[in-house]
């Protein structure tokens, strides 16, 4: 079987024999970027380039990126434990052309890629090209030999990518494995797409336009390429199995849970192994990368996250902090590819316990509080607005924790009333209006903070979790 740590490996050494310079991923945290919540794919770290900005050290770059997707614009904390392919940190592989090689090259590389050196089968694979852009959908045909009915035209902007508002755009080709008809889904553009089935793996940006503010687009004189692969989809397949949680690594990390508490991962208890393993590797890398848990901006979503394990944790017997525990078990797996890991074990170690206990004071009263609350509401029903507002403020529940557990019993929260609770509680001027417990860290946390930079965070609303470019 082939390896994570060798897929990655295998990736970056393609496209380095075609001229390709290897880059670290960069952190986590965007630099000189105070509008975007986390670095969110493998091209953020290069805007400056594609928009002109800033010079390349090489015309062609890969990297596998660090990426979190748990608010703003890409938001998928809440699919992590119902489907088969989301987590809330993943990698992506990525290869970058900075006007250099274009849509032909990169359809022919990748494709390459799947069906050489990692052998995928061509039946199983379909793409998807922007409806206009009957320039990919010929290249396709011609490079790859696909049928007319394997090359799906999308017409929605799922198929155009842009940077913004201005600057550079263009459509994009997705490559899509299909894992068979065992499981529910259909193609790309048929109504049951969101199902599992017919797994996107890599995603082909061709950066050929550029927005002007007026709304037109001229042509780029030199168009670039962005590409993303999900390294754990791609492992996934190349592993043979369907869902990303069965992976080598993610294995190692539910069997160091299943010893810390002392539990199987069968049943029902499945989905908790599989979002504590996930938030456990997006809380880690957060705060590697110089996030602390506080009650603001980025720190909050990593507290959302954490506490959302924790939770999860609480679900499987845990009674004490267990997530502190699972830290060396991550390291092992992904501490060589990721040495800061390693260098913010004792950091990752401490801010896990003291997050958890913190939240244990208050997260069984907190349950037991919704328990109550919800009784005698029937699904569809919505909690109101003034006990999740309590729950916030007295136990330290963020308002997505008691909607994620809500969920499960078909339930909603009336979110209204719960910005009304917490404009009425601002107005009242009460100093604790931020809820979520004690936000004290520690001296030494903020001595490194003060060491690793800055995490403010500028757009982002605790309850709308919009504010992205
Ligand atoms: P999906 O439609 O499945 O949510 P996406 O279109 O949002 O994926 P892109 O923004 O195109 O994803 O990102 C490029 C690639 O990164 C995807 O093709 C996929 O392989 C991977 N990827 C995206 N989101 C996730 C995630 N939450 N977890 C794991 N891999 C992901
Ligand atoms: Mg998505
Ligand atoms: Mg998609
Ligand atoms: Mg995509």
């Amino acid at each position: 079987m082939t390896s994570v740590s060798d897929i990655r490996k295998g990736f970056l050494s393609f496209f380095e024999g075609r001229g390709h310079e290897v880059k670290p991923s960069a952190p986590l945290v965007p630099e000189n970027d105070p509008s975007l919540l986390f670095v969110n794919a493998g091209m953020v770290p290069f805007k400056n380039i594609f928009t002109g900005a800033e010079k390349p050290t090489s015309p062609r770059a890969t990297t596998s990126q660090k990426c979190v997707r748990a608010g703003g614009k890409h938001n998928d904390l809440d699919n992590v434990g119902y489907t088969a392919r989301h987590h809330t940190f993943f990698e992506m592989l990525g290869n970058f052309s900075f006007g250099d090689y274009f849509k032909e090259e990169a359809i022919k590389q990748a494709w390459d890629l799947v069906t050489g050196d990692f052998g995928l089968a061509k039946d199983k694979l379909l793409v998807t090209v922007y409806a206009e852009d009957d320039e990919a959908a010929t290249l396709w045909k011609k490079i790859a030999g696909l049928s007319d009915d394997k090359i799906i035209r999308i017409a929605t902007s799922d198929n155009f990518w842009s940077m913004g508002d201005t600057g550079p755009c263009g459509p994009c080709s997705e490559i899509f494995y299909d894992h068979g008809p065992d499981i529910w889904g259909g193609p790309p553009g048929s109504p049951e797409e969101d199902g599992d089935r017919f797994i996107e793996i890599w995603n082909l940006v061709f950066m050929q336009f550029n927005q002007l503010a007026d709304g037109t687009r001229e042509n780029l004189p030199k168009p670039s390429i962005d590409t993303g692969m999900g390294l754990e989809r791609i492992s996934t397949i190349l592993q043979g199995v369907h869902n990303n949680y069965d992976i080598d690594l993610f294995k190692s990390l539910i069997a160091a849970e299943e010893d810390v508490f002392s539990r199987k991962a069968a049943g029902d208890q499945l989905a908790s192994f599989r979002v504590i393993a996930d938030h456990l590797r997006s809380s880690a890398f957060l705060l590697a990368d110089g996030v602390m848990p506080s009650n603001e901006g980025r720190g909050y979503v990593l507290r959302r996250i954490m506490r959302r394990a924790m939770r999860h944790a609480h679900l499987l017997g845990a009674e004490e902090p267990k997530m502190h525990l699972l830290t060396p078990a991550l390291i092992t797996e992904m501490g060589e590819a990721f040495p800061e890991l390693k260098r913010a074990e004792a950091l990752i170690t401490a801010q896990l316990e003291q997050e958890e206990a913190r939240f244990q004071r208050t997260l069984g009263r907190g349950l037991a509080l919704l328990d109550d609350a919800t009784g005698a509401l029937k699904e569809g029903e919505a909690l109101p607005g003034e006990t999740a507002f309590k729950l916030y403020d007295t136990y330290g529940f963020p308002l997505d924790l008691t909607q994620d557990v809500l969920r499960g019993r078909g339930l909603t929260v009336d979110t209204d009333g719960f910005d009304t609770a917490m404009a009425e509680q601002r107005a009242s001027g009460k100093a604790n209006w931020k809820g979520s417990g004690d936000a004290s860290t520690g001296e030494i946390w903020h001595e490194l903070v003060g060491r690793l930079g800055p995490t403010r965070f500028t757009g982002y609303d605790s309850t709308k979790g919009s504010g992205e470019v």
